[in-house]
C-alpha cells in the first residue's frame, strides 16, 4: 500500500469491518456520558489494528485516544458516538421505536465515529506499508450532544500537540464546510422553595415550580432583545412529582448559544438577572450551575478545499433503486417543501443554483459540492469548535440520511443503520484518509493550513470556556468498571 490510491481501495476491500462497527454501536445507542459500550467496541478494533489506546482523556471515562506511528506530523481525526433519548426506531420507513422510550442514533454518530475509526486505520495501514514518517490518532470523543466533551478533553491538552484535525458529519449531501457555527453554554439553575400541603395549607408553601416557570417567562422575553444568532432553550428536568405537594425544589435546564464569548458570557448574566428576579418573586432561593461548554468553529479554507478536491477524485456516491425508494418513503412522511427547503437554508450561491437545481426534491444526493458556506454561521453547535481554535481542522458532510429527514429524528436513524449510512460513512472515510495522505505527503499544503490558523488565531489564542474548577461527569462505568 504506497499510495491513495491503494489506501482508498484498502477501504473498499476491508470495509465489512467497519460496517459492522458501526451495526453494532447502532444497535447499542447509549445517551451523552454512558457511551461505554460504543467507546469499547471503537478502541477494541483500534486495539486489533495495534493502535496504542489511553483512556480516561479529560477525566472523561468514555473518552479515548487511539494512537499510531511516530513522530511528526501528528494528523488527528474526531470521533463521536452517542445517541439521544427517546429516538429508539426500527430500520423501516415508517415511524415505530425498537425499543419503546430508548435512546437512538438520531444524529448519525454511530457512522461519524465509525467513519473516523475507518480512516485512522487505513492511515495507519499505508503509513507502514510506505515506511511513512508520522503519527496517526483517532479521538474518541464523548457528548457531542451535550456539547462538551470535546471541551473537557481540550482543556486538559489533548489536542495540543496536533498538527491538523479532520471531522465529518453525517448529512444530506457531500460537502466540506468553510462556515461556522455559534458556542453554548450549558446551565442548570436550581429552585429551592417551601414545601406545603397544596390543598390543605398552600399559603405556606413557596414553589420552587412557580420560581421556574416565571423564569422560562422572564427568557422568553430576554429572547426579543438578544442579536440574531443568539438561542436560548430550555426544559424543566425537576418540576415536582404531585400536584398536591407544593414543589420544595425545581430545575430547569438552559442551553444558551452566541457566536462570540463575549456575547454568551454577557447572555448568561442576563439570564441569571431573570433567575434571580423568579426568586424574589416566589420567596425561593436560586442557583446556577455551569455543566458545560463549547466554542464557535473556526473553519479552515485551505483543508476544506483539499477535502473536495479529494471527493471529486472519488466521484459521487451511487445509490442503488432500493435505496432511492427506501428515502423517498421515509422522505413522504414529511412535506414535500422540506427537502427543497434544505437547500434554501443553506444558502447556495448563485453559480451554483443551476447544479442544485437538478438535484434538490430528489430523495438522496450522492454528488459532491464545494464549501459554499464561507463567512456564513449555523446556529447549530459543535464541541468540535474548540478543537478548530487549538489546530486547523476541517468539517465534512456526507450523505447518509434521507434529503426531507429532520435533525434529531427518527428518520435519521432509520437510515444511519442500513447501506445508505454505511455508504456516505465509508465515502467520508475514504475522503479523509486522502485528505490526511495529502497532509504527509506535500509539506506545503499542511504548512499553509497552518498558516490560515495562525492568522485566524493571531491574537486571540484557544482559552477553554469550561472554568478549571468545573469537573468533567463521573458516571459508574459497567463495561470498565467504577471510575
Ligand atoms: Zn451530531
Amino acid at each position: 500500500m504506497n499510495t491513495k490510491t491503494d489506501m482508498i481501495e484498502w477501504l473498499d476491500q476491508n470495509d465489512t469491518q467497519f460496517i459492522e462497527l458501526a451495526d453494532a454501536i447502532w444497535r447499542t445507542p447509549e445517551v451523552a456520558w454512558h457511551e461505554f459500550t460504543s467507546s469499547k467496541l471503537q478502541a477494541v478494533l483500534l486495539e486489533e489494528h495495534g493502535f496504542r489506546i489511553r483512556w480516561d482523556v479529560g477525566g472523561i471515562s468514555t473518552a479515548f485516544v487511539a494512537e499510531w506511528g511516530e513522530g511528526r506530523p501528528i494528523i488527528g481525526v474526531l470521533g463521536e458516538y452517542d445517541a439521544l433519548a427517546g429516538l429508539s426506531q426500527k430500520l423501516q420507513t415508517e415511524q415505530e421505536p425498537l425499543v419503546e422510550g430508548a435512546p437512538g442514533h438520531g444524529c448519525g454518530h454511530n457512522l461519524l465515529g465509525t467513519g473516523g475509526v475507518a480512516t485512522a486505520v487505513a492511515v495507519r495501514r499505508w503509513l507502514e506499508t510506505s515506511g511513512t514518517r508520522g503519527t496517526i490518532r483517532y479521538y474518541g470523543c464523548p457528548a457531542e450532544e451535550q456539547l462538551s466533551g470535546k471541551t473537557f478533553m481540550a482543556r486538559e491538552g489533548a489536542f495540543d500537540d496536533l498538527d491538523a484535525a479532520l471531522n465529518f458529519h453525517p448529512d444530506k449531501l457531500n460537502c466540506p464546510s468553510k462556515g461556522s457555527a455559534v458556542g453554548v453554554y450549558d446551565l442548570v439553575f436550581r429552585f429551592r422553595g417551601r414545601t406545603a400541603h397544596a390543598g390543605g395549607s398552600p399559603h405556606l408553601g413557596r414553589s420552587a415550580l412557580d420560581a421556574v416557570e416565571l423564569m422560562n417567562v422572564g427568557a422568553n422575553y430576554l429572547r426579543e432583545h438578544v442579536t440574531e444568532k443568539v438561542r436560548i432553550h430550555y426544559v424543566i428536568t425537576d418540576g415536582g412529582r404531585l400536584p398536591n405537594v407544593v414543589p420544595e425544589t425545581a430545575d430547569v435546564w438552559y442551553f444558551v448559544r452566541a457566536h462570540e464569548r463575549s456575547e454568551l458570557d454577557s447572555v448568561a448574566e442576563r439570564l441569571k438577572k431573570v433567575a434571580d428576579g423568579a426568586a424574589l418573586m416566589t420567596e425561593t432561593t436560586c442557583t446556577c450551575t455551569f455543566r458545560g461548554a463549547c466554542s464557535n468553529v473556526l473553519s479552515n479554507v485551505v483543508l476544506a478545499d483539499a477535502q473536495y478536491a479529494n471527493m471529486e477524485e472519488l466521484g459521487p456516491i451511487e445509490f442503488t433503486s432500493d435505496e432511492l425508494e427506501y428515502a423517498a418513503r421515509v422522505n413522504s412522511a414529511f412535506p414535500e417543501e422540506d427537502a427543497r427547503t434544505m437547500f434554501t437554508a443553506m444558502r447556495v450561491p448563485a453559480e451554483w443554483r443551476d447544479r442544485v437545481s437538478g438535484v434538490c426534491g430528489r430523495p438522496l444526493i450522492g454528488e459532491n459540492f464545494p464549501a459554499w458556506d464561507e463567512e456564513q454561521i449555523s446556529t447549530g453547535s459543535t464541541d468540535v469548535g474548540d478543537v478548530s481554535w487549538i489546530t486547523p481542522l476541517s468539517m465534512l458532510r456526507t450523505a447518509c440520511f434521507a434529503t426531507a429527514s429532520p435533525g434529531h429524528s427518527w428518520a435519521i436513524v432509520a437510515t444511519a443503520g442500513m447501506s445508505i449510512g454505511h455508504k456516505g460513512m465509508m465515502h467520508a472515510a475514504k475522503t479523509m484518509a486522502a485528505t490526511a495522505y495529502d497532509l504527509y505527503t506535500k509539506p506545503d499544503l499542511l504548512a499553509a493550513a497552518r498558516a490560515e490558523h495562525a492568522r485566524a488565531t493571531e491574537g486571540h489564542p484557544y482559552s477553554c470556556p469550561i472554568p478549571d474548577e468545573i469537573p468533567a461527569p463521573r458516571v459508574a462505568n459497567p463495561v470498565r468498571g467504577v471510575q
